[in-house]
């Protein structure tokens, strides 16, 4: 069984800045993949844990990206690959996703791809479900848990707003992964060192099958970006009512899932 996993580089600061065109400009600023999708890779190693597949990550983004697919080396995923051009720069949602799944379809036919359920610097969650519409596949977002993977479907269960749902799908087949579905696992040191010499395989617009530069990057790009002004501020407030040991126990429960401590 092949699984491949999205896996994004996302700023790991808030002090970001951006273009006269709306882009964010990701030079020189610290990044880090998206917390998502350490989920979304922890996933998919326990399904190899299990059943023997193989998991390889892919990544669209600049060449500085290399990092997220070492970092998923050195947490044992398989093979890694970049999609790289100064073609697929300006990208909106629609573009990322249409590179994306044209990159997935060079890399081999995996029979299962994950995603995490969003991003911390896009944050639109609409990337997983438009790469399986453009790739003909069926999905399922907001996965909670992988109750069996069978051998030509998978039976997860789906967080809805107001219900869980258990669903099954035939491979090949997209499931966003909701944060938690797993605890990610670190990195290791032993697997740094045995992957840091690591192949990483580059694609470019010349490697698809659709090479026509209209329909990646800024190009292939319908949404443009008028204006970007922070939020009102919302912050979220939880009261929270008990011992001093509940509390206590609350708050550790609380920063574990923030993944503070
Ligand atoms: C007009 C416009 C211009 C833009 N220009 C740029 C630009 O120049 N440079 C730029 O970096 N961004 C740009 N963006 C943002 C870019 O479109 C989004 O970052 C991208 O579409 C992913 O969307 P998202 O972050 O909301 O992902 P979500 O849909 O929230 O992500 C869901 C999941 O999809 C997967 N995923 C998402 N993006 C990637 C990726 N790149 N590689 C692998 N897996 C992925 C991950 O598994 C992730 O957890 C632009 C957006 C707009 C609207």
């Amino acid at each position: 069984m092949e699984i491949t996993v999205c896996i994004k580089q996302v700023p790991g600061t808030t002090e970001v800045k951006v273009d006269e065109r709306g882009n964010l400009i990701r030079d020189g600023i610290d990044s880090k993949m998206n917390p998502y999708d350490l989920y979304a890779v922890e996933t998919a190693l326990k399904i190899k844990e299990k059943s023997g597949a193989t998991v390889n990550v892919i990544t669209m983004g600049p060449p500085q990206s290399e990092a997220v697919i070492r970092e998923a080396f050195m947490m044992g995923v398989d093979e890694g690959y970049l999609l790289t051009d100064r073609k697929f720069a300006g990208a909106d949602v629609l573009a990322t996703s249409y590179t994306l799944s044209q990159g997935i379809m060079k890399t081999g036919k995996p029979q299962l791809i994950i995603c995490g359920k969003q991003t911390t610097d896009g944050d639109t969650a609409q990337v997983g479900p438009e790469m399986a519409e453009y790739m003909g596949i069926p999905h399922v977002a907001n996965v909670k848990k992988i109750l069996e993977v069978k051998e030509n479907s998978i039976l997860v269960e789906m967080d809805m707003p107001t219900t869980l749902e258990t669903v099954e799908i035939q491979f090949p087949c997209l499931i966003t992964v909701e944060k938690g579905i797993f605890q990610p696992r670190l990195p290791s040191y032993k697997r740094k060192k045995e992957t840091k010499d690591k192949l990483i395989t580059y694609f470019s617009l010349k490697d698809f099958d659709d090479r026509d530069d209209k329909n990646y990057g800024i190009n292939g790009s319908p949404t443009q970006v008028e204006r970007i002004f922070p939020p009102e501020s919302n912050t979220d407030k939880e009261t929270w009512t008990g011992s001093g040991e509940e509390l206590g126990n609350k708050l550790f429960e609380k920063l574990a899932e923030l993944k503070f401590i």
